[in-house]
């Protein structure tokens, strides 16, 4: 890959969890995130797609290095964050930075948006001045299609999407390299979606940031993601070019995650009603031996309930973690 920034190396991140009372108490071992690899360049999104529960934020987290890892490394610029220093991963932050889900919840009510967006400024350069503040607060406000005149304001006087619009300001005031954008609009109305999805793009080609994406709709991440990733069970399943996964997806769940996308015309949602998906989600806590996903999955075979499958490499530089992946045929008919 040119000018790779990011690189994830076989991340796992796994909590002790308490189980059954006072009277039999146990510990179990939850992998919320089990050995994820990836890498992402320079400019690249890669959107990370699954159902809830399956380690999208907490690999957000640890990619931040907001957690520590139980195992595997996250390389940034070639540096493992891990083994930083405290003050060189503060460093660090300025170059790594998150948009969050609920973007009323993100911010204090009891800051002005001056104050929300100039934070992370005083953070890391505290003798600056202030009207360079107020010029880069100003700057990155127009940036995200907000009124410089408004900065006085509070976060209740903004709606949803006014207000993730401030979440994306804050998150840009340092001149991050990385945003790593966790479920930005899942909490927004369908047309502000779009409108923040279409500014994350433009903001993305102008800056030349790096952006993780992370979605449980496929047909959210397609509009902006150069290549998806969908995980399960805390896995990664499949990561192939966005042209490739949504024509000619490689893995099982892909394809029925796919097919899971609402449809507007209702005659065809209607004639769309199997998506190929047996059952719930497991629980993390027991995920199933082999192939995580066989208990679903309408193609498991003896085989899948035995052998782990790896996250392998395609010729055509996509990736799978499936035993079965080439005579598969999982082409996805145009609706
Ligand atoms: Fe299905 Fe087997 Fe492939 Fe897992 S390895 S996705 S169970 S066919």
């Amino acid at each position: 890959m040119k000018d790779r920034v990011l690189r994830v190396q076989d991340l796992a991140v796994h909590y002790k969890v308490r189980e059954g009372g006072l009277l039999k108490p146990r510990v179990q071992e939850l992998k919320a995130v089990d050995g994820v690899s990836f890498d992402l360049g320079a400019g690249e999104t890669l959107g990370i797609v699954g159902e809830s529960g399956c380690g999208k934020s907490t690999l957000a987290r640890a990619l931040l290095a907001l957690l520590k890892p139980s195992r595997g490394r996250v390389l940034w610029l070639g540096e493992d964050l891990a083994k930083l220093s405290d003050e060189d991963l503060r460093k660090k932050r300025q170059d790594l930075q998150i948009v969050f889900q609920d973007p009323l919840a993100a911010l204090d009510p009891r800051m002005t948006v001056r104050d929300i967006i100039a934070e992370p400024l005083w953070t890391f350069f505290p003798k600056i001045a202030r009207v360079q503040v107020d010029e880069r607060v100003r700057g990155v406000m127009k940036m995200v299609g907000l009124l410089p005149n408004q900065v006085n304001r509070y976060p209740h006087e903004f709606s949803g999407g006014q207000c993730q619009r401030i979440g994306i300001a804050r998150a840009l005031v340092l001149n991050p390299k990385l945003v790593i954008c966790d479920e930005p609009v899942s909490a927004l109305d369908v047309s502000i979606q779009a409108q923040i999805i279409n500014l994350l793009k433009s903001l993305q080609k102008k800056l030349n940031l790096s952006l993780v994406f992370i979605a449980h709709d496929l047909s959210v991440v397609r509009h902006i993601s150069d290549r998806v990733m969908v995980m399960y069970l805390g896995r990664a399943m499949e990561i192939s070019s966005r042209n490739n996964l949504y024509k000619k997806p490689l893995h099982p769940y892909t394809s029925a995650l796919i097919k899971a996308v609402p449809v507007p015309d209702p005659r065809i949602a209607r004639a769309v009603t199997d998506t190929g998906l047996t059952g719930d989600m497991p629980s993390p806590l027991n995920p199933p031996a082999g192939c995580v996903f066989h208990s679903r999955c309408p193609y498991s075979v003896k085989r899948c309930q035995l052998e782990v499958p790896a996250l392998r490499r395609l010729e055509n530089e996509d990736w799978v973690a499936c035993h079965r992946a080439e005579e598969l045929d999982l082409t996805i008919k145009p609706r």
